[in-house]
């Protein structure tokens, strides 16, 4: 690692497992890595790797010029940083904030930095622990990009894919909903999925090859589709609304038969049906941005 100061030492703060996982990999890139979580006993295996443990997070901070907070939401945060001594030690000093939370969060722990004198970037991680330290980590960040720039070669040691999306310090909360949006409700889908399979006698286990071919269906759509949602023009040339709507019938009432509930497919159902119901029928699925939204 480089011998520049600012890029030789960091602080982590927050030890879940995500936070432990990051001041593995700074250790691993032979970084200063000071840590601390709000209970202790989280930083043992990490002390013994050789960082430094510390009893209070305005130590921690008065380590580094950089410190990387990473607890469960906003709330945590403001519940570390916001406080007189813990401020005082920022001051001049950056915070990248890799907590997940919404982009509202993010602009304004911004603005709070801002008014005491505290570098702020705001990041999400769209990768789990295992990934963090190898190349298939994938951090999005947002803010200054020439703060970015700093401290980026720290970054650096925790592996994987970096992309600074926007000075718009929201914007890394922003694709981070999005795409947890996605995440969130593919795994509802399978949930109900294995329930209705369950009560056709057929088990997880069986469904899950055909499961995944399900799977490899979605990325090129979301490509193809894409074009879709940014025109406004939704082509249902070989998959109208109309049909999704009756293949999604189908499932509600083959779970309802089986008294599952079908709440959340009959919602979509609904979003489809206004669709239709508004003269869209023979638009493509992805119309129902359009009925969603205000
Ligand atoms: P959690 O989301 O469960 O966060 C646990 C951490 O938050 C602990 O350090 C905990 O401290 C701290 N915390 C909670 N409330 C407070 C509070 N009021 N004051 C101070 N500290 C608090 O675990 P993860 O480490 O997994 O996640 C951390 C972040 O990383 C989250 O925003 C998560 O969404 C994100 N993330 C996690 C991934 C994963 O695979 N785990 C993947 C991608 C993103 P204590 O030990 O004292 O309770």
């Amino acid at each position: 690692m480089t011998s520049h100061p600012e890029q030789s030492a960091v602080t982590v703060l927050g030890l879940g497992p995500m936070g432990r996982a990051l001041a593995g990999a700074f250790l691993d890139a032979g970084l200063r890595t000071t840590v601390w979580n709000r209970t202790p006993g989280r930083e043992e295996e990490l002390v013994e790797r050789g960082a430094v443990g510390v009893l209070s997070p305005e130590e921690a901070v008065a380590a580094s010029g950089l410190t990387v907070v990473c607890v469960v939401n906003h709330d945590a945060v403001d519940a570390i940083v916001r406080r007189g001594p813990v401020t005082d030690a920022l001051k001049g000093r950056t915070v990248v904030s890799l907590t997940a939370d919404t982009p509202d969060r993010a602009r304004n722990t911004a603005t709070w930095a801002a008014e005491h004198g505290i570098e702020y970037l705001d990041g999400a991680i769209m990768t789990p622990t295992t990934t963090i330290g190898t190349p298939g980590a994938v951090f999005l960040h947002s803010g200054p990009a020439d703060l970015y720039r700093r401290h980026r070669p720290v970054l650096d040691a925790l592996g994987g894919t970096h992309t600074h999306l926007a000075e718009d310090i929201g914007r890394a909360a922003a694709y981070d909903i999005a795409l947890l949006d996605i995440f969130w409700t593919a795994m509802t889908g399978y949930a109900h999925a294995l329930a209705v399979a369950r009560a056709e006698g057929v088990t997880a286990r069986e469904l899950a090859p055909f499961a995944k071919g399900i799977g490899t269906i979605l990325p090129p759509l979301f490509e193809q589709l894409a074009e879709d949602v940014d025109s406004g023009r939704f082509s249902g040339e070989n998959n109208p609304i109309t049909s999704a709507a009756s293949s999604m019938a189908h499932i509600v009432h083959a779970a309802e038969a089986h008294g599952i509930d079908a709440s959340v497919m009959r919602a979509a159902e609904g979003l489809a049906r206004r669709a239709i119901g508004q003269g869209h029928g023979t638009d493509g699925f992805l119309r129902i941005t359009e009925i969603m939204s205000p």
